[in-house]
């Protein structure tokens, strides 16, 4: 039997008459950027996130740029991220200008870590962008705290994690400003590339939509420099068909977790602590002690996918190192060795989660 990591074609094909005839619709109508869709999808967006204004963007790189050039930080400007993550988290603070602090993670939850992060506050700190990395929130409480003590932003990076819920709110209403990515492999992808930009701050909300939009607010009158990051319309109308299914699919990813953690054995299952809802954008084991490469070789030869997120943190990475970064942050550095990432995606079948298991549980 074969098992993707993520089946998009049988996403599609579930929701085929409802996308297609979206699809056709923007298609139709002959508007294909800031149309009616966009209006849309921004309005259904900040319901479904329960915030002021979403602001529908180019992707979720551009989101985080936007966020970070929307807070006005630049130059001397320190912005704590956590060290294990997509390079996007990083990548965006250093092109916006600012500079970036790396903080090492907790080992069970491979979130940021709020004792580390707190270590690494200093006076020239003014944000932090925390991760809900494979879909499972990171510690707002402690990170919000710290924020509000020191008077520093809080930028959530929600690429992973649009449904997922903190003490039952969701994700990127949590901070000042949320990002999210519908990269076509996230949990709520579009067709392309797309981002969304989240917040409750009018005064924020006025700045990301001058800068998503050259600057400008009417049509040839520029306020200040932007750049050119819409939602287009055809993605905007295949994220509204998506956005009313998001919860049950969401629902599944859990479901297909929980019967991963009730039977999996050979691998450490990840920790969810009790206030968290995770939406398993990615489900993730350990493969601890350098052996992760053979198992994924076994995994790929019964026909079951896996992946690493990520194989090198960012501060090693030689983008970093060349920056002069010359640090070590010992658990994204262990967890970068042991991360494995298992099939997990709304249609899988019960006959592949058994297989999954049988298939792990029978490695040597
Ligand atoms: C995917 C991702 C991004 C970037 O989103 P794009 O839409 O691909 O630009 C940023 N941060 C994290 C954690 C991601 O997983």
């Amino acid at each position: 039997m074969q098992v993707p990591l993520i089946d998009l074609k049988a996403q599609y094909l579930s929701i085929k008459t409802e996308l297609d005839s979206a699809v056709q619709e923007v298609l139709r109508n002959g508007h294909f950027i800031l149309g009616p869709e966009t209006v849309k999808v921004e309005e259904e967006m900040a319901k479904f996130f329960g915030v002021k204004h979403a602001i529908g963007v180019n992707s979720g790189t551009d989101a985080l740029f936007l966020a970070v050039k929307a807070l006005g930080l630049g130059k001397d400007d320190e912005v704590i991220v956590p060290a294990f993550s997509f390079f996007a988290t990083a990548e965006t603070v250093t092109l916006a200008g600012a500079r970036v602090v790396f903080a090492d993670i907790r080992p069970d939850t491979f979130n940021l870590d709020p004792k580390q992060l707190e270590a690494k506050i200093t006076g020239n700190t003014k944000a932090i962008i925390p991760v809900h990395l494979y879909g499972q929130p990171a510690d707002m409480d402690e990170i919000l705290s710290l924020a509000r003590s020191k008077n520093l932003r809080v930028i959530e990076d929600c690429a992973q994690s649009i449904g997922a819920e903190y003490r039952n709110v969701k994700t990127g209403g949590i901070g000042d400003i949320g990002c999210l990515s519908f990269f076509p492999t996230k949990n709520l992808g579009c067709a392309g590339d797309g981002g969304m930009l989240l917040t409750n701050n009018d005064t924020l909300a006025e700045q990301m939509k001058l800068l998503h939009a050259h600057g400008s607010a009417s049509k040839y009158i520029h306020s200040l420099i932007g750049l050119n990051s819409r939602l287009d319309e055809l993605q905007a109308a295949i994220i509204r068909v998506k956005l009313k299914y998001i919860q049950a699919w969401n629902e599944k990813r859990r479901k297909n977790a929980k019967f991963y953690n009730n039977n999996l054995k050979n691998a450490a299952i990840p920790v969810t602590p009790e206030h968290v809802k995770h939406v398993y954008n990615q489900y993730t084991v350990r493969i601890p002690d350098g052996k992760r490469s053979k198992f994924q070789a076994y995994l790929k030869e019964k026909g079951v996918a896996s992946a690493v997120h990520y194989p090198i943190p960012m501060h090693k990475q030689k983008a970093y190192t060349d920056l002069g970064y010359n640090i070590s942050m010992p658990e994204s550095e262990k967890a970068a060795q042991e991360v494995c990432s298992l099939p997990n995606y709304p249609e899988m079948s019960e006959e592949m989660l058994n297989y999954v298991v049988e298939t792990i549980n029978s490695y040597k």
